[in-house]
């Protein structure tokens, strides 16, 4: 029954069991670094399900062992987790990155191809780039406005194109809320995939997630989350997630044990607290951002304001896809200021209520440069061809009143 429910209703309660902590209605911080056995056998029995050394038997649950294989407070926030996409299995992370970075170590060795859409997050962007390549993988970004026959033929001219194994994309993509469509996608995915091995889809659904987009409805085989953004969504932890079938997370997990960069108790204690209000704080976030931009719209200063809820038919593809794949339009804005750099920061500078910082997704209003800040890394023709220009400033709206925010922005582009 408890399935069927909404996720927010399970938030609070969802995978814990008060009986096994002395009744304490909220799951305490487990601050251990290992777990007691009861018997050697049990020891044994654990680390054999542990390493996948035989199948688990009838009614048996994998037992605690030692927190960087797993932990009560990361096993019930992915529990957790699991609700809003609908995912089989979940693993968290010590950051957005290490979720990213390890999902992709997983699927990619030396010599596969690795295919990511333009532009993702610079610290992704980076890794791909100038880490992967490093050790062996070619990387190959694509424009995912051009069509699905452009992007087979385009991947298909590549000289490893047999040996293609992930494509990863981020969807609205950040900075600049460009959508891309899951399922041609999983289209494309598919037509590259052999005979011995698939291609794995990872969506980054940090902008919209996990409440107002689900990738693997749509087709991805794993989804990615900075937990950082709206799943923490107080700016005080850093973390990360990757959701997906348990064929796949069983591989992601077993590169996290190795590479040893699950996140600790405290992390995951913070991320249930912070779930039990992520629907709330959405929504709120979501309505507020409309307010915002349909003021930021009006001001004279603003050439144009890139804002999922502005879509009409006359934008074609990027409305069709709004409408099968998005729930909202989210609160993440790009305003594109008339001028160049120093009008934005002249912006930014002028700002008081909304924090020039940063990071996104958070209780608070933040404003940042992509050019010169996270995105200064992405290579100068890349930041053109996307849009990532000097006038972009993008806003991530909080939950503060939608009239102080107007204010606050108004002043400030005055
Ligand atoms: C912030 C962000 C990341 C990186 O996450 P961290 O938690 O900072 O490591 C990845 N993808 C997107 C879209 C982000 O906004």
């Amino acid at each position: 029954m408890m399935k069927d429910m909404r996720p927010e209703s399970l938030m609070m309660s969802h995978g814990y069991d008060p009986k096994l902590s002395e009744g304490a209605i909220k799951c305490p911080i487990f601050q251990t670094s290992t777990f007691v056995f009861n018997t050697a056998e049990e020891g044994k029995a654990f680390f054999e399900l542990a390493y996948g050394l035989r199948e688990k038997e009838e009614g048996e649950q994998m037992g605690l062992i030692y927190s960087r294989l797993n932990n009560p407070d990361l096993q019930i926030l992915e529990e957790r987790l699991c609700l809003w996409d609908g995912a089989e299995e979940c693993a968290v992370f010590e950051s957005g990155m290490s979720a990213i970075s390890t999902a992709i170590l997983c699927f990619c060795k030396p010599g596969d191809l690795l295919v990511y859409s333009n532009p993702v997050y610079g610290g992704t962007d980076h890794f791909i780039n100038h880490v992967m390549t490093k050790f062996g993988v070619h990387v190959m970004g694509i424009d995912p406005t051009d069509s699905l026959e452009e992007l087979k033929a385009a991947i298909g001219a590549h000289p490893a194109a047999n040996k293609l194994s992930m494509i990863h994309i981020e969807t609205p993509a950040n900075p600049t809320n460009k959508l891309i469509c899951i399922k041609d996608m999983r289209a494309l995915a598919d037509h590259f995939k052999q005979e011995d091995r698939s291609v794995v889809l990872s969506v980054d659904n940090t902008y919209l997630g996990p409440v107002y987009q689900h990738p693997l409805k749509h087709g991805a085989d794993l989804v990615l989350y900075s937990a950082t953004k709206y799943i923490g969504g107080h700016s005080d932890v850093i973390a990360g997630a990757c959701m997906g079938r348990a064929d796949l997370m069983m591989e992601v997990k077993t590169m996290r044990t190795f590479l040893g960069n699950m996140a600790g108790p405290w992390t995951g204690w913070l991320l249930m607290r912070s779930l039990e209000t992520l629907q709330v704080r959405m929504e709120r976030q979501a309505k507020n951002a409309k307010h915002v931009a349909e003021a930021l719209a009006k001001h004279p200063a603003i050439e144009r304001v890139g804002y999922l809820g502005f879509l009409t038919e006359a934008d074609g593809k990027q409305f069709e896809i709004f409408n099968s794949q998005c729930d909202s339009a989210g609160a993440m804005i790009s305003i594109y200021v008339k001028g160049g750099e120093k009008e934005a920061f002249a912006m930014l500078n002028k700002m008081k209520l909304v924090k020039l910082a940063v990071s996104l997704g958070s209780t608070e209003s933040l404003a940042q440069h992509p050019a010169t800040m996270t995105h200064a890394d992405v290579d100068p023709e890349t930041k053109k061809k996307f849009n990532i220009s000097p006038n972009l400033v993008r806003l991530s709206v909080g939950v503060e009143h939608y009239e102080d925010l107007i204010a606050d922005l108004t002043q400030a582009l005055d």
